[in-house]
Protein backbone atom coordinates (compact mmCIF):
# COMPACT_ATOMS: atom_id res chain seq x y z
CA UNK A 1 0.00 0.00 0.00
CA UNK A 2 1.57 3.27 -0.88
CA UNK A 3 0.26 6.08 1.02
CA UNK A 4 0.04 10.27 -0.12
CA UNK A 5 -0.44 13.72 1.05
CA UNK A 6 -4.14 14.56 0.96
CA UNK A 7 -2.18 17.59 -0.75
CA UNK A 8 0.14 15.96 -3.13
CA UNK A 9 -0.67 12.43 -5.16
CA UNK A 10 3.04 12.51 -6.82
CA UNK A 11 4.93 11.63 -3.85
CA UNK A 12 4.07 8.16 -2.59
CA UNK A 13 5.44 7.09 1.10
CA UNK A 14 4.92 3.48 2.78
CA UNK A 15 3.56 2.62 5.75
CA UNK A 16 6.46 3.16 7.70
CA UNK A 17 7.31 6.16 6.72
CA UNK A 18 3.69 7.59 6.93
CA UNK A 19 4.08 6.13 10.27
CA UNK A 20 7.42 7.78 11.75
CA UNK A 21 6.47 11.07 9.56
CA UNK A 22 3.22 10.92 11.46
CA UNK A 23 2.49 14.59 8.97
CA UNK A 24 3.57 14.98 5.55
CA UNK A 25 6.15 18.16 5.02
CA UNK A 26 2.51 20.32 2.74
CA UNK A 27 0.31 20.39 6.43
CA UNK A 28 -1.88 17.58 3.95
CA UNK A 29 -2.76 14.52 6.18
CA UNK A 30 -1.20 11.29 4.87
CA UNK A 31 -4.04 8.79 3.15
CA UNK A 32 -3.65 5.14 1.57
CA UNK A 33 -3.69 5.24 -1.90
CA UNK A 34 -6.88 3.36 -1.95
CA UNK A 35 -9.54 1.23 0.61
CA UNK A 36 -8.52 -2.23 0.13
CA UNK A 37 -11.95 -4.67 0.59
CA UNK A 38 -12.08 -8.06 2.78
CA UNK A 39 -12.94 -11.03 1.00
CA UNK A 40 -16.82 -11.91 0.83
CA UNK A 41 -15.35 -15.25 2.64
CA UNK A 42 -14.46 -13.43 5.64
CA UNK A 43 -17.30 -11.02 6.13
CA UNK A 44 -20.07 -13.85 6.17
CA UNK A 45 -18.01 -16.21 8.74
CA UNK A 46 -17.17 -13.44 10.97
CA UNK A 47 -17.50 -15.51 13.90
CA UNK A 48 -15.01 -17.80 12.85
CA UNK A 49 -12.09 -15.44 13.72
CA UNK A 50 -10.61 -13.44 16.93
CA UNK A 51 -11.00 -10.02 16.80
CA UNK A 52 -7.44 -10.26 16.75
CA UNK A 53 -7.44 -12.38 13.78
CA UNK A 54 -9.51 -10.03 11.85
CA UNK A 55 -7.51 -7.24 12.55
CA UNK A 56 -4.78 -9.35 11.01
CA UNK A 57 -6.73 -9.89 7.80
CA UNK A 58 -8.36 -5.88 7.59
CA UNK A 59 -4.28 -4.46 8.28
CA UNK A 60 -2.75 -6.75 5.85
CA UNK A 61 -3.35 -4.38 2.67
CA UNK A 62 -2.79 -1.06 4.82
CA UNK A 63 0.52 -2.35 5.92
CA UNK A 64 2.07 -4.10 3.08
CA UNK A 65 5.19 -5.58 3.10
CA UNK A 66 6.14 -3.43 6.05
CA UNK A 67 5.70 -5.74 8.40
CA UNK A 68 5.98 -9.68 8.37
CA UNK A 69 2.65 -11.69 8.68
CA UNK A 70 4.22 -13.28 11.76
CA UNK A 71 4.50 -9.67 12.94
CA UNK A 72 1.80 -7.88 12.27
CA UNK A 73 -0.21 -11.22 13.94
CA UNK A 74 1.51 -10.33 17.00
CA UNK A 75 1.03 -6.90 17.29
CA UNK A 76 -2.99 -7.48 16.44
CA UNK A 77 -2.70 -10.25 19.52
CA UNK A 78 -1.24 -7.43 21.59
CA UNK A 79 -3.62 -4.88 20.00
CA UNK A 80 -7.75 -6.78 20.46
CA UNK A 81 -6.63 -8.44 23.75
CA UNK A 82 -8.91 -7.10 25.74
CA UNK A 83 -13.00 -7.38 25.42
CA UNK A 84 -15.37 -5.43 22.71
CA UNK A 85 -19.34 -6.85 23.74
CA UNK A 86 -22.26 -5.19 22.33
CA UNK A 87 -24.45 -4.66 24.84
CA UNK A 88 -28.64 -4.51 24.39
CA UNK A 89 -29.70 -1.32 25.26
CA UNK A 90 -33.44 -1.47 24.33
CA UNK A 91 -34.77 -3.92 21.38
CA UNK A 92 -32.93 -2.35 18.72
CA UNK A 93 -30.11 -0.39 20.03
CA UNK A 94 -27.12 -2.06 21.15
CA UNK A 95 -23.97 -0.38 22.67
CA UNK A 96 -20.30 -1.43 21.38
CA UNK A 97 -18.39 -0.68 24.62
CA UNK A 98 -14.76 -0.46 23.81
CA UNK A 99 -13.92 1.03 27.66
CA UNK A 100 -12.92 -2.56 28.77
CA UNK A 101 -9.05 -1.70 28.07
CA UNK A 102 -6.14 -0.32 30.38
CA UNK A 103 -7.05 3.41 30.23
CA UNK A 104 -10.99 2.39 30.04
CA UNK A 105 -11.52 4.14 26.38
CA UNK A 106 -11.44 3.47 23.47
CA UNK A 107 -8.33 5.26 22.43
CA UNK A 108 -6.63 2.30 24.10
CA UNK A 109 -6.45 0.70 20.40
CA UNK A 110 -4.73 2.94 18.57
CA UNK A 111 -1.98 3.64 21.06
CA UNK A 112 -1.26 0.20 21.81
CA UNK A 113 -1.04 -0.63 17.91
CA UNK A 114 0.90 2.79 17.22
CA UNK A 115 3.30 1.94 20.42
CA UNK A 116 4.09 -1.54 18.78
CA UNK A 117 5.09 0.25 15.25
CA UNK A 118 7.17 3.13 16.72
CA UNK A 119 8.94 0.59 19.21
CA UNK A 120 9.27 -2.08 16.28
CA UNK A 121 10.67 0.65 13.71
CA UNK A 122 13.23 2.02 15.80
CA UNK A 123 14.55 -1.59 17.19
CA UNK A 124 17.26 -1.86 15.29
CA UNK A 125 18.55 1.83 15.89
CA UNK A 126 20.59 3.24 18.77
CA UNK A 127 17.97 5.98 18.30
CA UNK A 128 15.22 6.89 20.98
CA UNK A 129 11.61 8.82 19.94
CA UNK A 130 10.14 11.23 21.98
CA UNK A 131 6.34 11.11 22.17
CA UNK A 132 4.59 14.75 23.09
CA UNK A 133 1.26 14.61 24.06
CA UNK A 134 -1.53 17.44 24.73
CA UNK A 135 -4.08 15.81 26.21
CA UNK A 136 -7.83 16.70 27.99
CA UNK A 137 -7.78 13.44 29.66
CA UNK A 138 -7.82 10.31 27.31
CA UNK A 139 -5.52 10.41 24.63
CA UNK A 140 -2.61 10.81 27.36
CA UNK A 141 -4.20 8.10 29.68
CA UNK A 142 -4.30 5.74 26.53
CA UNK A 143 -0.76 6.48 25.58
CA UNK A 144 1.05 6.37 28.99
CA UNK A 145 -0.53 3.27 29.34
CA UNK A 146 0.32 1.93 25.70
CA UNK A 147 3.79 3.02 26.06
CA UNK A 148 4.64 1.72 29.36
CA UNK A 149 6.80 -1.05 27.38
CA UNK A 150 8.73 0.34 24.64
CA UNK A 151 12.74 1.23 25.06
CA UNK A 152 12.55 2.86 22.33
CA UNK A 153 9.71 5.53 22.93
CA UNK A 154 10.34 8.52 25.86
CA UNK A 155 6.71 10.01 26.11
CA UNK A 156 5.90 13.23 27.36
CA UNK A 157 2.13 14.85 28.27
CA UNK A 158 1.02 17.64 28.88
CA UNK A 159 -2.56 18.20 30.39
CA UNK A 160 -4.24 21.42 32.02
CA UNK A 161 -3.62 21.36 35.68
CA UNK A 162 -7.40 20.93 37.38
CA UNK A 163 -9.09 20.28 34.13
CA UNK A 164 -8.82 16.57 34.01
CA UNK A 165 -10.65 13.92 36.59
CA UNK A 166 -9.14 12.71 39.34
CA UNK A 167 -8.91 9.24 37.36
CA UNK A 168 -7.61 10.50 34.46
CA UNK A 169 -4.42 12.65 36.20
CA UNK A 170 -3.60 9.29 37.82
CA UNK A 171 -3.54 7.38 34.89
CA UNK A 172 -1.43 10.22 33.25
CA UNK A 173 1.21 10.29 36.33
CA UNK A 174 1.19 6.35 36.98
CA UNK A 175 2.81 5.31 33.07
CA UNK A 176 5.96 4.18 34.29
CA UNK A 177 9.86 4.74 33.93
CA UNK A 178 9.54 6.16 30.15
CA UNK A 179 6.53 8.26 30.66
CA UNK A 180 6.28 11.74 32.35
CA UNK A 181 3.63 13.69 32.19
CA UNK A 182 3.32 18.00 33.51
CA UNK A 183 0.70 19.72 34.67
CA UNK A 184 0.33 23.11 32.81
CA UNK A 185 -1.02 26.11 34.14
CA UNK A 186 -3.31 26.96 31.41
CA UNK A 187 -5.81 25.26 28.70
CA UNK A 188 -5.97 22.29 26.93
CA UNK A 189 -5.23 24.85 24.04
CA UNK A 190 -2.08 26.13 25.79
CA UNK A 191 -0.72 22.45 25.99
CA UNK A 192 -1.24 21.73 22.32
CA UNK A 193 0.06 25.23 21.52
CA UNK A 194 3.09 24.06 23.63
CA UNK A 195 3.73 20.57 21.40
CA UNK A 196 3.32 22.39 18.36
CA UNK A 197 5.91 25.13 19.21
CA UNK A 198 8.11 21.86 19.98
CA UNK A 199 7.64 20.53 16.74
CA UNK A 200 8.98 23.67 15.05
CA UNK A 201 11.53 24.38 16.63
CA UNK A 202 15.27 23.11 15.42
CA UNK A 203 17.11 23.86 18.72
CA UNK A 204 14.53 20.49 19.72
CA UNK A 205 14.28 18.49 16.64
CA UNK A 206 18.57 18.65 16.40
CA UNK A 207 18.43 17.02 19.82
CA UNK A 208 15.63 14.70 19.91
CA UNK A 209 13.16 12.95 17.06
CA UNK A 210 9.56 13.85 17.88
CA UNK A 211 6.56 11.97 17.21
CA UNK A 212 3.48 12.36 18.14
CA UNK A 213 0.25 10.25 18.89
CA UNK A 214 -2.60 11.82 18.22
CA UNK A 215 -4.95 10.30 15.25
CA UNK A 216 -3.52 12.20 12.90
CA UNK A 217 -1.27 8.97 12.62
CA UNK A 218 -2.60 6.84 10.50
CA UNK A 219 -1.31 3.40 12.75
CA UNK A 220 -3.40 5.26 15.17
CA UNK A 221 -6.63 5.70 13.05
CA UNK A 222 -6.77 2.92 10.33
CA UNK A 223 -7.01 -0.12 13.76
CA UNK A 224 -9.78 1.36 14.87
CA UNK A 225 -11.80 0.20 12.10
CA UNK A 226 -10.95 -3.06 13.41
CA UNK A 227 -14.04 -3.29 16.61
CA UNK A 228 -16.82 -2.53 14.05
CA UNK A 229 -16.40 -5.89 12.87
CA UNK A 230 -17.53 -6.86 16.43
CA UNK A 231 -20.95 -6.21 16.53
CA UNK A 232 -21.79 -8.20 13.51
CA UNK A 233 -19.80 -11.43 14.91
CA UNK A 234 -22.83 -11.11 17.73
CA UNK A 235 -25.63 -10.04 15.49
CA UNK A 236 -24.67 -11.24 12.17
CA UNK A 237 -24.10 -9.47 8.44
CA UNK A 238 -28.05 -10.39 7.07
CA UNK A 239 -29.01 -6.94 8.16
CA UNK A 240 -27.20 -3.40 7.44
CA UNK A 241 -26.71 -2.49 11.48
CA UNK A 242 -26.59 1.73 12.14
CA UNK A 243 -23.24 3.39 13.90
CA UNK A 244 -23.92 6.02 15.93
CA UNK A 245 -19.57 7.99 16.80
CA UNK A 246 -19.22 10.52 19.56
CA UNK A 247 -17.20 12.42 17.68
CA UNK A 248 -14.70 14.97 18.27
CA UNK A 249 -11.19 14.76 15.61
CA UNK A 250 -13.28 12.22 13.72
CA UNK A 251 -10.45 9.39 13.56
CA UNK A 252 -13.13 7.05 15.18
CA UNK A 253 -15.98 7.61 12.54
CA UNK A 254 -13.28 7.82 9.70
CA UNK A 255 -11.93 4.26 10.67
CA UNK A 256 -15.87 3.42 10.27
CA UNK A 257 -16.05 4.46 6.85
CA UNK A 258 -12.75 2.59 6.20
CA UNK A 259 -14.29 -0.99 7.65
CA UNK A 260 -17.69 -0.09 5.50
CA UNK A 261 -14.99 0.12 2.78
CA UNK A 262 -13.61 -3.48 3.26
CA UNK A 263 -16.70 -4.89 2.96
CA UNK A 264 -18.59 -4.69 6.68
CA UNK A 265 -22.75 -4.42 6.16
CA UNK A 266 -22.82 -0.46 7.87
CA UNK A 267 -25.76 1.47 6.92
CA UNK A 268 -25.77 5.27 7.93
CA UNK A 269 -23.40 6.19 10.07
CA UNK A 270 -24.45 9.44 12.72
CA UNK A 271 -21.56 12.16 13.29
CA UNK A 272 -23.06 12.46 17.12
CA UNK A 273 -21.20 15.83 18.26
CA UNK A 274 -21.74 18.35 21.49
CA UNK A 275 -22.19 22.00 20.87
CA UNK A 276 -18.86 21.89 18.56
CA UNK A 277 -20.94 20.69 15.79
CA UNK A 278 -19.01 21.73 12.39
CA UNK A 279 -19.25 18.01 10.44
CA UNK A 280 -23.67 18.36 11.75
CA UNK A 281 -23.82 22.13 9.80
CA UNK A 282 -21.49 20.81 6.82
CA UNK A 283 -23.68 17.65 6.34
CA UNK A 284 -27.09 20.07 6.69
CA UNK A 285 -25.92 22.67 4.41
CA UNK A 286 -22.73 21.61 1.96
CA UNK A 287 -20.20 24.39 3.60
CA UNK A 288 -17.92 23.51 5.96
CA UNK A 289 -16.93 26.48 8.49
CA UNK A 290 -14.30 25.73 11.45
CA UNK A 291 -15.15 27.51 14.67
CA UNK A 292 -13.40 27.84 17.73
CA UNK A 293 -13.54 25.48 20.56
CA UNK A 294 -16.67 25.52 22.90
CA UNK A 295 -15.68 23.71 26.03
CA UNK A 296 -18.83 21.27 27.17
CA UNK A 297 -18.99 18.29 29.94
CA UNK A 298 -18.13 16.15 26.81
CA UNK A 299 -15.06 17.42 26.91
CA UNK A 300 -12.98 14.77 24.70
CA UNK A 301 -15.03 16.29 21.68
CA UNK A 302 -14.40 19.67 22.23
CA UNK A 303 -13.19 20.39 18.81
CA UNK A 304 -14.17 23.24 16.43
CA UNK A 305 -12.21 22.13 13.15
CA UNK A 306 -11.39 18.24 13.64
CA UNK A 307 -8.49 16.90 11.74
CA UNK A 308 -9.75 14.13 9.85
CA UNK A 309 -12.47 15.84 8.04
CA UNK A 310 -9.69 16.73 5.41
CA UNK A 311 -9.41 12.39 4.95
CA UNK A 312 -13.40 11.78 5.08
CA UNK A 313 -13.52 14.73 1.80
CA UNK A 314 -10.57 13.35 -0.18
CA UNK A 315 -12.28 9.92 0.06
CA UNK A 316 -15.92 11.30 -0.67
CA UNK A 317 -17.86 14.20 -2.16
CA UNK A 318 -19.81 16.14 -0.29
CA UNK A 319 -22.82 14.60 -1.90
CA UNK A 320 -21.51 11.29 -0.89
CA UNK A 321 -20.89 12.30 2.60
CA UNK A 322 -24.30 13.67 2.87
CA UNK A 323 -25.67 10.47 2.21
CA UNK A 324 -24.04 7.98 4.39
CA UNK A 325 -24.31 10.15 7.06
CA UNK A 326 -26.65 11.68 9.50
CA UNK A 327 -25.63 14.43 11.89
CA UNK A 328 -26.87 15.28 15.42
CA UNK A 329 -25.49 17.39 18.46
CA UNK A 330 -26.75 17.89 21.60
CA UNK A 331 -26.08 20.59 24.66
CA UNK A 332 -24.76 19.91 27.91
CA UNK A 333 -28.14 19.78 29.21
CA UNK A 334 -29.30 17.42 26.94
CA UNK A 335 -26.69 15.43 27.88
CA UNK A 336 -27.16 15.15 31.23
CA UNK A 337 -30.77 14.62 30.96
CA UNK A 338 -30.24 12.06 28.34
CA UNK A 339 -27.43 10.62 31.17
CA UNK A 340 -30.43 10.37 33.93
CA UNK A 341 -33.37 9.03 31.57
CA UNK A 342 -31.27 6.23 29.92
CA UNK A 343 -30.54 5.23 33.47
CA UNK A 344 -33.71 5.07 34.49
CA UNK A 345 -35.28 4.00 31.47
CA UNK A 346 -33.28 0.91 30.75
CA UNK A 347 -30.69 0.98 33.95
CA UNK A 348 -27.90 1.49 31.44
CA UNK A 349 -25.29 3.79 32.56
CA UNK A 350 -23.85 5.77 29.29
CA UNK A 351 -20.58 8.41 29.85
CA UNK A 352 -21.52 11.84 28.74
CA UNK A 353 -19.97 11.13 25.30
CA UNK A 354 -21.46 7.64 24.73
CA UNK A 355 -25.09 9.02 25.53
CA UNK A 356 -25.06 11.41 22.47
CA UNK A 357 -23.96 8.74 20.07
CA UNK A 358 -27.26 7.16 21.87
CA UNK A 359 -29.79 9.95 21.82
CA UNK A 360 -28.61 10.52 18.03
CA UNK A 361 -29.16 6.96 17.51
CA UNK A 362 -32.34 6.87 19.58
CA UNK A 363 -33.93 9.87 17.28
CA UNK A 364 -32.72 8.37 14.34
CA UNK A 365 -34.72 5.02 14.58
CA UNK A 366 -37.50 6.42 16.02
CA UNK A 367 -39.35 6.24 12.41
CA UNK A 368 -37.41 3.05 11.34
CA UNK A 369 -37.84 -0.72 11.57
CA UNK A 370 -33.93 -1.16 11.54
CA UNK A 371 -31.12 -1.88 14.15
CA UNK A 372 -28.34 0.49 15.69
CA UNK A 373 -25.17 0.17 17.61
CA UNK A 374 -23.68 3.41 19.24
CA UNK A 375 -20.14 3.40 20.39
CA UNK A 376 -19.59 3.80 24.12
CA UNK A 377 -16.48 5.60 24.09
CA UNK A 378 -15.14 5.42 27.83
CA UNK A 379 -15.91 4.55 31.20
CA UNK A 380 -18.42 6.39 32.50
CA UNK A 381 -15.77 6.40 35.75
CA UNK A 382 -13.48 8.57 34.37
CA UNK A 383 -15.92 11.81 34.57
CA UNK A 384 -17.15 11.64 38.15
CA UNK A 385 -17.53 15.37 38.24
CA UNK A 386 -20.12 15.42 35.46
CA UNK A 387 -22.19 12.67 37.86
CA UNK A 388 -21.73 14.89 40.84
CA UNK A 389 -24.32 16.99 39.11
CA UNK A 390 -26.84 14.53 38.49
CA UNK A 391 -25.90 13.39 42.29
CA UNK A 392 -25.12 10.04 40.70
CA UNK A 393 -22.02 7.79 42.04
CA UNK A 394 -20.06 5.93 39.56
CA UNK A 395 -18.39 2.52 41.28
CA UNK A 396 -15.04 2.05 39.92
CA UNK A 397 -14.09 -1.12 38.07
CA UNK A 398 -11.96 -3.21 40.32
CA UNK A 399 -9.16 -2.92 38.40
CA UNK A 400 -8.99 0.76 39.00
CA UNK A 401 -8.68 0.45 42.93
CA UNK A 402 -4.48 -0.30 42.21
CA UNK A 403 -4.70 3.64 40.88
CA UNK A 404 -5.99 4.83 44.09
CA UNK A 405 -2.93 2.52 46.12
CA UNK A 406 0.00 4.07 44.76
CA UNK A 407 1.09 7.29 45.58
CA UNK A 408 1.70 9.83 42.33
CA UNK A 409 4.13 12.75 42.49
CA UNK A 410 2.11 15.72 40.60
CA UNK A 411 4.55 17.80 38.23
CA UNK A 412 3.82 21.29 37.57
CA UNK A 413 5.16 23.60 34.41
CA UNK A 414 3.91 27.27 33.39
CA UNK A 415 2.24 27.34 30.12
CA UNK A 416 5.43 29.56 28.96
CA UNK A 417 7.21 28.00 26.30
CA UNK A 418 10.92 28.88 27.66
CA UNK A 419 10.33 26.78 30.66
CA UNK A 420 8.66 23.68 28.56
CA UNK A 421 11.86 23.99 26.14
CA UNK A 422 14.42 23.47 28.64
CA UNK A 423 12.91 20.47 29.61
CA UNK A 424 13.25 19.11 26.02
CA UNK A 425 17.02 20.30 25.77
CA UNK A 426 18.12 18.08 28.70
CA UNK A 427 18.74 14.80 28.17
C1 LIG B 1 -11.33 10.99 21.89
C2 LIG B 1 -12.72 10.71 22.32
C3 LIG B 1 -13.81 10.91 21.45
C4 LIG B 1 -13.66 11.51 20.07
O1 LIG B 1 -13.03 10.62 19.16
P1 LIG B 1 -12.52 11.15 17.74
O2 LIG B 1 -11.88 9.97 17.09
O3 LIG B 1 -11.55 12.26 18.01
O4 LIG B 1 -13.71 11.64 16.98
C5 LIG B 1 -15.07 10.55 21.89
N1 LIG B 1 -15.26 10.07 23.14
C6 LIG B 1 -14.25 9.87 24.01
C7 LIG B 1 -14.54 9.35 25.36
C8 LIG B 1 -12.94 10.18 23.63
O5 LIG B 1 -11.93 10.00 24.51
Amino acid sequence: MKYFSTKNNQKAYNFREAVLQGLPEDRGLFVPEHLPELSKEIIHRLDDYSLAELGHQFLAPYVGDVLGSNQLADFCEQTFYFPFPTVAVTDNIYSLELFHGPSYAFKDVGAKFLSLCLNAFYEDTDKQVTVLVATSGDTGGAVAAAFQNSPKVEVIILYPNGKVSDLQERQLCLGGDNVSAYAIDGTFDDCQNLVKQAFLDQDITKKRILSSANSINVARFIPQAVYYFAPFQVLGTAEELIFSVPSGNYGNLTAGLLAQAAGLPIGKMIAASNANDVVPRFLENGSYQPKTTIPTLSNAMDVGNPSNFVRMQHFFDTDTLQKKLIGYSANDQVTLSGIRRLKESHQYLADPHGIIAYMALENYLKTKNEKGVFLETAHPCKFQSVYDQLDMNVPLPESAASLYEQAFEKKRLSANYEDFKSLLMQV
